[in-house]
């Protein structure tokens, strides 16, 4: 029963978010765009995720939540303080989680402030100034992608987009505090048929934006094997659309239309 009260309570704050927050993020439909970002952050996606990207000239999007650097769970070892800096020397974009991967949805507004406040403080002490990104903002991940319609002002004030999940392609107006994400995840045959997501979005264009946490030969239900993450990768690579971080994206979306 509970459960099936926090599933709905989150679906509710999704719609709120979709319906009633601004749509000021306008995601063209003259051509399809590919992001594969990371959530948490486990050493695996540099092992793995990162360099297979960079096997292809690409780049990803990892949001770190900074509590859990340098941390091991029984079943993955969460990034070092180091490997979050050769990340971003590597090339790719680092953005956030809330610091201690809090909800959003549970926290006060002062507390999800101090989350903010906390991560953004820890990723400027190791990146200085190489965030890896392009824009004057970090973008967000949120955690258990539970949205909170509540806090999507101070979201805004805070961060560039916010990622949730909802399995869709973003098209047209949409609200930043609410980007859609496609999740890479267990079953290995499920992750596998995710090549058909990208033959959608080159045929209706939108901005697709995968997300997966460890890359592993062993992964967590939410991860995904190193081959199948290759294989989705190389389709991606081999259908045309344009492979970009979030930020890049972003700068590619503020020069069509002003953000
Ligand atoms: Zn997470």
């Amino acid at each position: 029963m509970k459960h099936k009260i926090k599933y709905w309570v989150a679906r509710l704050q999704a719609r709120l978010m979709s319906r009633l927050a601004p749509k000021t993020l306008h995601v063209p439909t003259d051509h399809a765009v590919i992001t594969f970002t990371f959530d948490d952050v486990p050493d695996s996606t540099l092992y793995y995720g990162a360099t297979i990207l960079e096997k292809y000239g690409l780049r990803g999007t990892f949001y770190v939540a900074g509590g859990l650097a340098g941390t091991s769970e029984t079943s993955r070892k969460l990034i070092t303080e180091s490997g979050i800096r050769e990340l971003a020397e590597r090339g790719h974009e680092i953005g956030c989680h809330t610091f201690s991967h809090a909800n959003v949805a549970a926290l006060k507004d002062a507390q999800l402030q101090s989350e903010i406040d906390r991560n953004r403080s820890f990723l400027s002490r190791i990146l200085g100034d190489n965030k890896g990104g392009h824009g004057p903002k970090f973008n967000f991940a949120y955690p258990y992608n539970a949205v909170s319609y509540f806090a999507h002002r101070r979201l805004a004030r805070n961060y560039r987009t916010c990622r949730a999940g909802e399995n869709r392609i973003n098209r047209g107006a949409i609200s930043p505090q609410m980007l859609y994400g496609m999740e890479i995840r267990q079953p290995e045959a499920h992750s596998l048929q995710l090549t058909r997501e990208i033959d959608a979005v080159k045929a209706q264009p939108g901005w697709l934006i995968f997300f997966t946490h460890d890359i592993s030969e062993t992964p967590t239900s939410y991860g995904c094997t190193p081959a199948t993450f290759e294989k989705l990768v190389q389709y991606a690579v081999q259908s045309g659309c344009e492979i970009l971080t979030v930020d890049e994206a972003l700068d590619d979306y503020a020069s069509a239309h002003a953000v």
